[in-house]
């Protein structure tokens, strides 16, 4: 089902830039997300990065 109000982002590991976490948000919020997340590529917590497209 379309979901017109949110728009899908990705979470890019900012170390390897892996893309570990999908994320709903809803559209014309003007935050940027920037989360400590474990990237199981680096196999630890890095800083993740919201990242469109
Ligand atoms: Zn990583």
């Amino acid at each position: 089902m379309a979901n017109k109000n949110r728009t899908l982002i990705k979470l890019k590991c900012s170390a390897c830039e892996a893309i570990n976490y999908y994320y709903w948000k809803k559209k014309g919020a003007e935050y940027k997300l920037n989360l400590k997340k474990y990237c199981s590529n680096c196999r630890k917590h890095t800083q993740h990065k919201e990242f469109r497209k």
